[in-house]
C-alpha cells in the first residue's frame, strides 16, 4: 500500500503543499492502473477502492469518479453489466454537468468495451471515437496508445478495415514512444486478429511474425491471448501441427491468477479443438470439445456455447457423421439468432441504465423492440412469436374462428447456398420474408396476423380470422408467388420453392402443440415431392 494513501488530510505537516502532492500521486496511480495489460481483477479492484476512498477525502471528484470506472471497468470484465452502467450513468451525470473532458473520455472508453462486449459495434464505435477526442493532451503516450487501438478495432467491428489498420499504426508509434513492449505487443496482437476477421491471413500472419520478433528482442514471453492468436492465424494459413502447438500453450498458461476475462480458456480450448480436427485427431477434437462445452455451462458462456455448436457441427462433417452435421448446423443457425435477439435484450437494459433521459429510453423501446425482430428479414422473431400466440390462440377461442398457422420450410435451401453461396442465400431468405408479409391480410384487429422467422430457413405464418378454408387457397398463391418470383435477378439459374404445412386451432391447444403439428405437416410436404402445401387433413374445412 502506497504510505501517501494511509495517512489522513489532516496529519501533514505542510497542509497547503501536501493535498496537491497527493491528488497527483494518485492521479499518477490512475495512469499506472488504467487500460491494464496484465492484472489480477481482486488486486485492481483493492486498488481502486483504496484511490477512491483518498479522492473522497482530498474532495476531488474527478479523482474518486476515476477509481470509479476503474472498479468499473473491473466489474465488466467479470461480465457483470449492471453494476457497470450505474457507475457510468454516475460519472456522465457529473461529467455532463461539468463539461469535464478527461472524465468523458475515461467513460467513453469503458462504454466502448461494454458495447463491444454486448455486440452493439455502431454503438462501440461511437463511444471509442468520442473517447479518443476527449482524451487530455497531457495523457501519457501508454494511454493515447491503448485507446487508438480500442478505435482501431472498432473500426474493425464496423467493417472499416482501411481506418482500421491506420489506427493500429498510430497506435504502435504512440506504443513504441512509450517504451512499454507489452503495449507494443498488445498492438500487435489486434492488428493480427483485425486482419484475420478482415479475412486477410497472409497479412495477419506478417504481424504475428512481428509480434514474436518484438517478443524476442525483449526476452518477453507471450501472454495466452496472444498465443491464441498466433495459433488462429497459424490455422488461417493451415499450419496446423504448430497451431495446435501454440494453442495448448495458451492454455496451459492461463492459469488462475492471469485469467483476465471469463471467457478466455474457454476461447483458447475452442481454438485447441479446431486445429485438433484440421489434424485429423477427431477423437482428441471431440474430448477438447466436449470440456469445453462443460466449462461453458459451468460460466454460462453464451457467446462460445454458440460458437461451439459450429465447430462441432463441422467436427461431425469431418467424422462423415453429415446427418448430425446437418442437424447441428441448424441448431447452431437457431442458437446465433437467439444470441443476438439476447444481446439486443442486454442493450436495451444497458442504454437505459446508463442514460436516464429521454432519447436513451426511446433507445430503450427500440432495441427491446428489435429484439423482437430477425436482424436479417426484420421479420418478428421467436421471441415475439412466443409472446403473441398463446393471448392469439385464446383470443380465436373466444371469437370461435379457428387461427390458422403456417410452417414454411425454403426446399433444399441448402443447395442454394453451396451452389450460389451464402449471401445469395441471405438475399433469397429477405425476398421470401417480403412475399410472407405481403401474404398477411391487413387488418386493424386487435390480434393482426403476422409472419415471422422461426429459424435458419423456416417460417411461420398465423392468420387469425379467415378459418381454415379461405386460407388454404391463400396459402396456394403464396407457394405460387414464391415459385414464380423472378429468382435469376439475383442469381443466374437461381430458382426457389417452398414447402408448407397448414394447420388451425381447434379448442384451447396449447401453442407448442399448434406448432408441433405445422411442422409435421411440413414435413408431409416434403415427403410428397416437396413445393407444395399440405393442409392438416383432420381440419374441418367447412
Ligand atoms: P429441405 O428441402 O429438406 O428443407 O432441404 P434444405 O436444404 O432446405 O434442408 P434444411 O432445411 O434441412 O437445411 C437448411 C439449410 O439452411 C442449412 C443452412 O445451411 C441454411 N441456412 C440456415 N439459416 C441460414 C441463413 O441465415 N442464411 C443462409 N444463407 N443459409 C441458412
Ligand atoms: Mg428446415
Ligand atoms: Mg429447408
Amino acid at each position: 500500500m502506497a504510505p501517501a494513501l494511509s495517512a489522513s488530510p489532516c496529519e501533514p505537516r505542510h497542509p497547503e503543499a501536501t493535498p496537491i502532492r497527493r491528488a497527483d500521486e494518485l492521479a499518477t496511480q490512475l495512469d499506472d492502473l488504467e487500460d491494464p495489460l496484465a492484472f489480477d481483477v481482486l488486486v485492481v479492484l483493492a486498488k481502486a477502492a483504496e484511490i477512491e476512498r483518498a479522492a473522497k477525502a482530498l474532495g476531488d471528484s474527478e479523482l474518486r469518479l476515476r477509481a470509479r470506472l476503474l472498479q468499473a471497468d473491473m466489474w465488466q470484465r467479470e461480465g457483470q453489466a449492471t453494476a457497470v452502467a450505474s457507475v457510468l450513468w454516475e460519472v456522465n451525470a457529473w461529467t455532463a454537468k461539468h463539461d469535464h473532458r478527461a472524465l468523458r473520455a475515461r467513460s467513453d472508453r469503458l462504454s466502448a468495451r461494454i458495447f463491444y462486449a454486448l455486440g452493439d459495434m455502431a454503438a462501440c464505435l461511437e463511444h471509442a471515437v468520442s473517447a479518443v477526442q476527449h482524451l487530455e493532451d497531457s495523457a501519457p503516450a501508454r494511454t493515447r496508445s491503448a485507446y487508438l487501438m480500442a478505435l482501431g478495432g472498432a473500426l474493425n467491428a464496423t467493417g472499416s478495415f482501411e481506418q482500421a489498420r491506420k489506427r493500429y499504426q498510430q497506435a504502435e508509434r504512440f506504443a513504441v514512444a512509450s517504451g512499454d513492449v507489452q503495449r507494443q505487443l498488445a498492438v500487435l496482437n489486434n492488428l493480427a486478429y483485425s486482419e484475420l476477421e478482415a479475412g486477410d491471413a497472409e497479412r495477419a500472419w506478417e504481424v504475428v511474425q512481428g509480434l514474436q520478433t518484438v517478443a524476442a528482442e525483449h526476452q518477453s514471453e507471450l501472454n495466452p491471448n496472444y498465443l491464441d492468436t498466433v495459433a488462429q492465424v497459424q490455422i488461417a494459413i493451415g499450419r496446423y501441427a504448430e497451431a495446435e502447438q501454440a494453442a495448448r500453450a495458451s492454455i496451459h498458461a492461463c492459469s488462475g491468477s492471469w485469467e483476465q476475462e471469463v471467457d478466455s480458456l474457454a476461447q483458447f480450448m475452442a481454438t485447441l479443438a479446431v486445429a485438433q480436427r484440421h489434424l485429423g485427431a477427431t477423437a482428441a477434437a471431440q474430448d477438447t470439445l466436449d470440456r469445453c462445452r462443460l466449462l461453458c455451462d459451468e460460466r454460462n458462456l453464451t457467446k462460445i456455447s454458440v460458437q461451439l455448436l459450429q465447430e462441432q457441427a463441422e467436427l461431425y462433417g469431418a467424422c462423415g457423421e453429415f446427418e448430425r452435421a446437418f442437424l447441428t448446423h441448424k441448431a447452431f443457425y437457431a442458437a446465433d439468432i437467439e444470441l443476438i435477439s439476447q444481446q439486443r435484450e442486454a442493450q436495451a437494459r444497458t442504454r437505459q441504465a446508463m442514460f436516464e433521459t429521454a432519447e436513451a429510453r426511446e433507445d430503450a423501446a427500440r432495441f427491446r423492440e428489435q429484439a423482437r425482430h430477425d436482424p436479417l428479414t426484420g421479420l418478428p422473431n421467436r421471441r415475439h412469436l412466443d409472446e403473441h400466440l398463446p393471448a392469439m390462440i385464446d383470443n380465436a377461442e373466444r371469437v370461435g374462428v379457428a387461427l390458422v398457422a403456417a410452417v414454411i420450410d425454403v426446399d433444399h435451401f441448402k443447395r442454394v447456398n453451396d451452389t450460389f453461396s451464402h449471401q445469395i442465400g441471405d438475399q433469397a431468405l429477405v425476398v421470401i420474408a417480403g412475399l410472407l408479409a405481403a401474404a398477411v391480410p391487413a387488418s386493424t384487429a386487435e390480434f393482426p396476423g403476422f409472419a415471422a422467422r422461426t429459424g435458419g430457413e423456416e417460417f411461420l405464418l398465423i392468420l387469425p380470422g379467415i378459418g381454415p378454408k379461405a386460407a388454404a387457397p391463400h396459402l396456394e398463391a403464396l407457394r405460387h408467388d414464391i415459385a414464380a418470383y423472378p429468382w435469376q435477378k439475383l442469381a443466374n439459374d437461381l430458382t426457389v420453392t417452398v414447402s408448407i404445412g397448414m394447420t388451425a386451432t381447434r379448442g384451447d391447444i396449447v401453442p407448442s402443440a399448434l406448432l408441433a403439428r405445422a411442422d409435421e405437416l411440413v414435413y408431409a410436404a416434403k415427403h410428397a415431392g416437396r413445393d407444395r402445401v399440405c393442409v392438416d387433413p383432420e381440419l374441418e374445412m367447412g
